[in-house]
């Protein structure tokens, strides 16, 4: 009997859910990934860009935000410190003001740091042309790389379908 009420109840959840899925189609708040510090919204699958680097140390495929193939690169900066780094054409990121050359990882773009707009945790890098400035370029010319690692993927429909480790055999 508990089973019987568990998988109507299940079942309502699921066409409750399909209900939600449908209407909130165009909304960009179901699927996103978030600050993993503290939640704050920094990007979503539409700003999905990527821009292979010759640099990387390694790159492959993912399913992230529910898209599949999205492309992870491996980067090493000069003190040996390892990013998985997806990038965005933007994103909910303060882009600190000043740009280095120095150890890019796209030939013919500068870095700027990037934290994330709440907590200020550094989230990755803001890459644009070098020389870049807002009367010959437009920002359509720069993108975002972000450390996989200090994001959270938020999928309000898929989290609740979830089973708990602890269920599993
Ligand atoms: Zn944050």
């Amino acid at each position: 009997m508990f089973f019987k009420a568990a998988s109507f109840i299940l079942v309502l959840n699921l066409i409750r859910l399909s209900f939600i899925n449908c209407t909130n189609h165009d909304d960009d708040t179901i699927d996103s990934f978030l600050c993993r510090k503290c939640g704050e919204t920094i990007a979503n699958p539409k700003q999905f860009a990527h821009h292979q680097s010759p640099l990387a140390l390694k790159c492959w495929n993912e399913t992230l935000l529910n898209i599949p193939k999205v492309k992870i690169q491996l980067f090493q900066n000069p003190q040996k410190m390892q990013f998985n780094v997806v990038t965005f054409s933007t994103a909910n990121v303060y882009a600190h003001e000043q740009a280095f050359s120095e150890a890019s990882w796209f030939p013919g773009y500068v870095w700027r740091i990037t934290t994330c707009p709440r907590c200020h945790s550094h989230l990755g890098w803001k890459f644009q042309p070098v020389n870049f400035n807002h009367v010959t370029h437009t920002e359509h010319e720069t993108f975002v790389g972000i450390i996989l690692d200090r994001l959270l993927e938020n999928k309000h429909t898929d989290s609740v379908l979830l089973v708990p480790d602890s269920y599993k055999s």
